[in-house]
């Protein structure tokens, strides 16, 4: 087991090093999780999704376990690709957001491949590789029907047409993004695939070697076989999250956080005198209520105040009143709890559990926003 020193802000060597309030990661169960995904895609590569601090999980730690296990990592702006590098991290790493010009020998120093969405771009890219004497890796992105980023299906010739013609840009990849695999109704996503398709045409007409094709996140590695191709690219799912109550749970995941805190006062409180801020919630009888150091400044969504629930001693108990910055307040009703004892915000004890989807439902948000909005303000402790 070891801790994220990094950002605990406790100083070393206070209560363990570890705050009250933590989240504990399971290394094995990514792992086994990656497994699981190789046997439902096959030989097809595998790319590890780890932008935004790897889906709250901690972006060098998830990188360094699976690195050896994966093609590639993806993450979504510079500065993430770069972090991995200076950790030590050699894997191939594609920054799957767009590129601003100036940031484009950041890219080359680094050794990150680049996404190439404009051929405006792309010649930019070509020109500073050759001022630079290197080349760049790129793989183009493609708009099927998402209109983020990319050049639309309709004339990505352009962009292919370009880049053969680069002499400093090996054109490594090429791929695009589904809008809505997650709908139990893939028809969508199909369009899309097969505008992709055609799209990739471009290089058999041409007699040119195929750059690596990938367009499949997790809810089409679930529910879109014909869409693996040469790369998947699992975010949520190597967490142990399906990416919709819709999708068919073709691969078994299992959750890899938990996340917990720890009961730090005790009192009974009397009815006629309201919780927290505002005073939104009361008691109708005596009741015990526990304060937990955990709030929204660690990324506990306030808008599921009243809503939400943890389990201690394997009983899940509500939470009530407002959801403060640091501190938030459990009614225990005549259950029993002791000052120390564990809370689960997001795991499973006893015969109790609670999810992700379940925090995301009281807050009003899928589950991806729940693990990505746990700050750095909270310890990972990876066992
Ligand atoms: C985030 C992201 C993924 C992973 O999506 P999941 O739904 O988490 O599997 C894949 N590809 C791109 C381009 C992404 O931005």
């Amino acid at each position: 087991m070891f801790v994220n020193e990094n950002i605990i802000p406790n100083a070393p060597g206070d209560s363990g090093g570890v705050r009250a309030t933590w989240a504990e990661i399971s290394l094995g169960r990514l792992k086994r999780n990656l497994d699981a995904i190789r046997q439902r895609v096959g030989k097809t590569r595998v790319m590890i999704v780890v932008k935004a601090n790897a889906y709250g999980h901690g972006l060098v730690e998830v990188s360094k376990a699976l690195a050896g296990k994966s093609d590639y990592i993806g993450v979504a702006v510079l500065e993430e690709g770069i972090t991995l590098r200076r950790n030590g991290v050699k894997a191939p790493i594609l920054v799957l957001g767009g590129v601003w010009g100036d940031q484009i020998q950041r890219y080359l120093q680094y050794d990150l491949t680049l996404t190439a969405s404009s051929v405006e771009r792309l010649e930019q890219i070509d020109k500073v590789a050759g001022e630079l004497k290197t080349r760049a890796k790129v793989h183009l992105k493609i708009d099927t029907g998402m209109e983020r980023i990319g050049i639309h299906y309709y004339n990505a010739h352009k962009l292919q047409e370009a880049a053969v013609g680069c002499r400093n840009v090996e054109t490594e990849g090429i791929y695009s993004h589904f809008a809505d695999a997650d709908a139990r109704d893939a028809g969508n996503a199909r369009v899309q695939l097969e505008r992709f398709n055609e799209v990739t045409r471009f290089y058999e007409r041409r007699g040119l070697p195929v750059p690596m094709r990938h367009i499949a996140n997790s809810a089409a590695i679930l529910q879109l076989p014909e869409s693996h191709m040469d790369m998947v690219r699992p975010g949520i799912m190597l967490y142990g999250v399906y990416p919709s109550p819709e999708v068919p749970r073709t691969v078994d995941v299992r959750p890899a956080l938990e996340w917990k805190s720890r009961v730090v006062y005790f009192k009974v409180v009397r009815p006629g005198h309201p919780v927290s801020y505002g005073g939104t919630w009361q008691a109708e009888h005596e009741t015990r209520v526990v304060t937990l150091p955990v709030g929204y400044g660690d990324g506990y969504f306030r808008r599921s105040s009243g809503r939400a629930a943890v389990i201690i001693r394997e009983k899940k108990y509500p939470q009530v009143g407002t959801i403060c910055m640091d501190q938030m307040m459990i009614n225990l009703g005549r259950g029993s709890a002791w000052n120390g004892d564990e809370a689960i915000l997001l795991g499973e004890s006893g015969g109790e559990r609670i999810t992700a989807e379940d925090l995301a439902e009281w807050a009003g948000t899928i589950p991806y926003e729940i693990l990505t909005n746990i700050n750095t303000r909270v310890p990972r402790v990876y066992v």
